[in-house]
């Protein structure tokens, strides 16, 4: 049992060295993201999705942020101060919502990490909707666990 467990170990750390650069990408600067500001969950759920408004090119506003995460507007606009405060966005003329460096980093990391563990749970209960789980445990998940997941699961698809 012990050797098993011994293993197992290893072989985690061996994967922890064999990341490639776009991997570090994730893990490193996405995990440094979360630890340096005082990121919430919540606050996690409103950079994902104003990043994915802005990854499918569309203009980022409060409203459209509100009604994707059926909040109302004026939680959306609290929240959204939050995440100017850590510097995560940026509020231009006309209400537009911009995501600055940092938050361009982390809103991919999250997306990456949402869809990782979507992908995963799908494969494993054998279904095409877990978004509720996920939703609830994306947030406890460290970068490690999420790059590995991801590798498991590109080995798993590459069968
Ligand atoms: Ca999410």
């Amino acid at each position: 049992m012990y050797a098993g467990m011994a293993q197992r170990v290893t072989t985690c750390i061996v994967g922890e060295h064999h990341m490639t650069e776009n991997s570090k990408f994730y893990t490193l600067k996405g995990y440094a993201l979360q630890e340096c500001n005082a990121v919430t969950s919540s606050m996690e759920d409103y950079l994902e999705m104003i990043y994915r408004i802005h990854t499918a090119g569309q203009p980022v506003r409060v409203g459209a942020v509100a009604e994707n995460l059926n909040v109302k507007p004026p939680s959306a606009t609290k929240m959204i101060s939050n995440l100017k405060k850590q510097g995560l966005v940026s509020s231009e003329k006309y209400g537009y919502i911009q995501l600055t460096a940092s938050g361009l980093e982390l809103g991919k990391y999250l997306v990456f990490r949402h869809d990782t563990l979507h992908q995963f749970l799908c494969y494993i209960n054998r279904s095409d909707n877990e978004l509720e789980q996920v939703e609830k445990i994306e947030h406890f998940i460290n970068p490690g666990t999420v790059q590995n997941i991801r590798k498991l699961m590109d080995r798993l698809m590459a069968l």
